[in-house]
């Protein structure tokens, strides 16, 4: 059977929902709270200043929601825009795919900028847009930092200066689900009007909270969107803030404990370290991949995430079967293809709470799975590759100098 428990921990290397660090686990696992004593807004009051330092901003606003990923989308379309709003969206791989369902289903005017899955957003069909666009009827770009199906990263300061450029009002709404604490974003500095994320992916906690901030630009525009919304208004929020009990609703007091207990631990590692770890996750993952021969599905170098890496399988290969060994032989999760991408790659996880041995771990069983399904590796090969770059390259740990 597939679902008892198999020896040791499970690897998991998915690219979310992640290891949860055993101080976040210990600091979820208490009692519930009356969320309206004084203890609960305390709390509360110094997770929304942290919180801003992750998505590097000083002047958003952020709002915790009970929801995932999915709900943070709906948050930040809904309180900006108004249903035939013109938005330009970027169709890169599933998530993206998923969010422009999302805004199709809002009746939203999509006007859907699509590349091959494995590129990143068509940026030179923007300058266009945003050129042909003299009276200004695009109401917001949406797109994907980091698309997770794909292993692409959208390069956001570049979208920001052709909106500079053409000197173009449009707001700039951004899923950093994949990408928000891991890779490097700047929400004020790439003047991003609303970024978002989902707290099971490089924050490291159980699913259940998006995480969604809103430059006062976002904010200005929730006051005329006509959207329906009620329980992502953020008004409701907004309300309790200036109260000082920030609650509309009542909030997972667990979650509220373990995102402390998350951003501690970044703070105490360093947000540009933990940036930088990953840069090397990402590197190392790379080389291995390049070793075994294979193809990464991201197809130009300035694309390559640092989060999740899609590996590409030889045509008479079906890299569901890879995913299904991992599980069943190794107790190990690897990432399914995609839709468009089903079949043809699998995708290692590389975010959230994850050090380079760890990784290396990965790494080797990837190995033996591709050797099980017939693929001709020598064993040992991308385990050398990413070896060689880590050792050469692991800072000590910057708490144990
Ligand atoms: N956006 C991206 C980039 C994702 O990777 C995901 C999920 O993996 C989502 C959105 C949807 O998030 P959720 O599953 O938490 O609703």
């Amino acid at each position: 059977m597939d679902y008892v428990n198999g020896p040791g921990r499970n690897h998991l290397f998915v690219p979310g929902p992640v290891n949860i660090p055993d101080q976040v686990i210990r600091a979820m696992n208490r009692n519930n709270e009356d969320h309206r004593s004084p203890a609960v807004p305390a709390l509360t009051k110094t997770l929304l200043e942290d919180v801003k330092k992750i998505f590097k901003t000083t002047s958003g606003t952020p709002f915790l929601i009970p929801t995932t990923g999915t709900g943070a989308w709906e948050s930040a379309l809904t309180n900006t825009l108004s249903p035939g709003d013109r938005i330009v969206s970027f169709l890169i791989g599933q998530f993206s795919l998923l969010w422009i369902d999302q805004q199709q289903r809002l009746k939203f005017n999509v006007d859907v900028v699509e590349s091959e899955w494995g590129q990143g957003a068509n940026l030179e069909i923007l300058e266009e847009k945003l050129a042909a666009d003299r009276s200004h009827t695009i109401k917001a770009i949406c797109i994907v930092h980091n698309e997770t199906a794909t292993g692409v990263t959208n390069n956001l300061a570049k979208v920001r200066k052709l909106l500079d450029e053409y000197q173009h009002p449009a707001l700039l709404l951004v899923d950093g689900v994949s990408s928000i604490c891991a890779l490097d974003f700047r929400m004020d500095e790439w003047g991003i009007d609303v970024a978002l994320t989902g707290s099971q992916k490089a924050l490291s906690l159980p699913t259940g909270m998006g995480i969604v901030c809103a430059s006062p630009k976002a904010l200005e525009a929730a006051k005329t969107a006509k959207s329906l919304r009620v329980f992502f208004d953020w008004n409701d929020y907004l309300t309790f803030y200036k109260l000082g009990t920030f609650w509309p609703y009542t909030p997972s007091i667990q979650l509220l404990y373990g995102l402390r207990a998350a951003l501690d631990l970044i703070f105490e590692e360093g947000l540009e370290n933990v940036i930088a770890r990953h840069k090397r996750l990402g590197k190392a993952t790379r080389l291995a991949v390049e070793a075994w021969g294979l193809k990464n599905c991201t197809q130009k170098e300035e694309w390559y995430s640092d989060t999740v890496t899609a590996v590409v399988v030889p045509p008479h290969i079906d890299s569901t079967q890879i995913v299904r060994r991992a599980w069943k032989r190794y107790n190990m999760s690897l990432g399914l293809g995609l839709n468009k991408v089903a079949g043809k790659v699998f995708r290692i996880g590389h975010i959230g709470h994850l050090n380079e041995c760890q990784l290396l771990g990965c790494l080797a069983g990837v190995e033996m799975i591709l050797k099980d399904v017939g693929y001709p590796i020598k064993l040992g090969s991308g385990v050398g590759a990413a070896c060689a770059y880590l050792q050469n390259n692991i800072p000590l740990i910057p708490s144990r100098i």
